[in-house]
């Protein structure tokens, strides 16, 4: 079978929806997902870098994530194709360990535990396919990347791009 490694945040689990939510509560703002297209919410706000930053340390803050959608399904009928992979870059957030174990568990349960691959570096995994928001993390990935839309990376080009999880699954499964 061959590997598909597939990221967290913003490709199952969806950070900006929540990350908005407390921030704009807290900072009675109103930055919306249309404002983050081709930026992060820190270029918007910069005078609250550390701030925004700071939601990322609460050790609960990633446990109730909502799922993206159609993730569950198209990952499910994948695994009897592909071996799945879930990685994520956690050390960039060390706080969020014990709370991404514990969403995976909860949603993706049907995924073996041991495919579960908290890490820094992405270079570092071995597999055919990367699912990622994040283009950073194919510079040195052996395999194919896969850049999932995030409003942030909606002006990187030369990539293989999917906008949704149907049409992940349309590339692997067509
Ligand atoms: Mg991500």
């Amino acid at each position: 079978m061959k590997r598909i490694a597939i990221d967290m945040d913003e490709v199952v689990a969806d950070f900006n929806l929540k990350h908005l939510h407390v921030f704009n509560r807290d900072y009675n703002d109103n930055v919306t997902l249309d404002d983050l297209m081709g930026c992060h919410l820190r270029d918007l706000r910069p005078h609250l870098i550390q701030e925004i930053r700071s939601y990322l340390d609460d050790p609960t803050f990633f446990r109730d994530l909502d799922v993206m959608k159609d993730s569950q399904e198209v990952i499910r009928a994948l695994s009897e194709h592909y071996e799945i992979f879930i990685t994520t870059a956690a050390m960039e957030v060390p706080a969020s360990f014990t709370a991404k174990y514990e969403w995976l568990k909860e949603h993706f349960g049907f995924l073996d535990e041991m495919n579960f691959v908290f890490c820094g570096d992405k270079s570092i995994i071995q597999a055919d396919y990367l699912i990622d928001d994040n283009a950073r993390h194919f510079k040195r990935f052996s395999g194919q990347g896969i850049l999932f839309t995030s409003p942030h990376n909606v002006n990187e080009t030369g990539y293989v791009r999917v906008n949704s999880w149907l049409e992940v699954r349309d590339y692997f499964l067509r």
